[in-house]
């Protein structure tokens, strides 16, 4: 009897070892998260000429504004993402900025992506991933110089930019922009790009059918999100204006809950892309935030 006894005791102080241990292994897991660094670039400057574009009402009438157009990359143990990609590179060749047929917009670029990968050490060869926010032309600039990455799009925007009506429009600049990716990564929805939380693809439809955003976790700044065009203007977030020139202004508006209760559920810190503020208070590569 006494000797079942001892082994009754025996094995239950095993079982709560086991446990004290598998607690403190969840627990070093949980602080020592992969170290996740964010790199910011410039992919050139957008001086919007007609701020009124981005509402759809009378508000922004008369206004202009400069946006800033940024590009990251996302350092990773598992791997390189690169977020967006700026404005076409054709214009880092220009004596200054151009304005294009309409006049809505004068955009500059001063600076390769080769180039500015080169600040990082990297070249395009380092990027496993390339994911844009959408595919308008001020994201999708030098898209084409990454075709050995995996390009994460969504079905969506992927069937929207290749579509024979978009080749056939005045808008087939935008399909030319990514016609040389070829390694396609079709996603639906939500995609977390490491498999560990760090790095996540959100989706976001409205601005384009398949619009999304970025969540990061960095271990020192903590959760953020960069908006990709969810928002251009803070005056935007806060009071929930949709440009004229979205996709689907319902989905947006969607799409603008869904984020404002992920980013507080996260206590995330949020960044606007194209709000020069924000991207001011960026370190800019080889400065990183981590
Ligand atoms: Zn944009």
């Amino acid at each position: 009897m006494k000797r079942v006894l001892y082994t009754f005791i025996i094995a239950v102080l095993l079982l709560s070892c086991k446990e004290v241990e598998k607690e403190n292994v969840e627990t070093i897991a949980e602080v020592q998260k992969p170290e996740v660094k964010l790199y910011t670039f410039s992919g050139g400057t957008v001086g919007v000429n007609n701020l009124e574009l981005f509402s759809q009402d009378t508000t922004y009438q008369g206004q202009t504004k400069e946006f800033s157009d940024p590009f990251y990359v996302i350092s990773h143990p598992k791997g390189n993402l690169m977020w967006d990609a700026g404005l076409p590179e054709a214009l880092v060749a220009a004596p200054g900025p151009i304005t294009p047929e309409g006049g809505a917009f004068t955009i500059s670029r001063t600076d390769s992506v080769l180039n500015q990968l080169s600040i990082i050490g990297m070249t395009p060869d380092d990027i496993d991933f390339l994911a844009l926010s959408h595919t308008h032309f001020d994201h999708s600039g030098h898209a084409n110089v990454m075709h050995k990455s995996t390009w994460l799009v969504q079905g969506a925007e992927y069937d929207m930019v290749t579509s024979d009506e978009i080749k056939s429009s005045e808008n087939a600049g935008l399909y030319d922009a990514i016609k040389e990716l070829k390694n396609i990564e079709r996603i639906e929805g939500d995609f977390d790009v490491f498999g560990d939380g760090t790095v996540v693809i959100k989706s976001m439809p409205g601005h384009t059918p398949g619009h999304q955003v970025l969540y990061l976790e960095l271990t020192e700044h903590g959760p953020l999100l960069l908006t990709g065009d969810l928002y251009h203007l803070y005056e935007n977030r806060a009071h929930k204006r949709v440009p004229s020139f979205n996709y689907d202004a319902d989905q947006t508006l969607s799409s603008m809950d869904a984020f404002e209760a992920f980013a507080k559920e996260k206590n995330a810190k949020v960044y606007l892309q194209h709000q020069k503020e924000d991207f001011n208070k960026m370190p800019k590569a080889p400065e990183y935030l981590k």
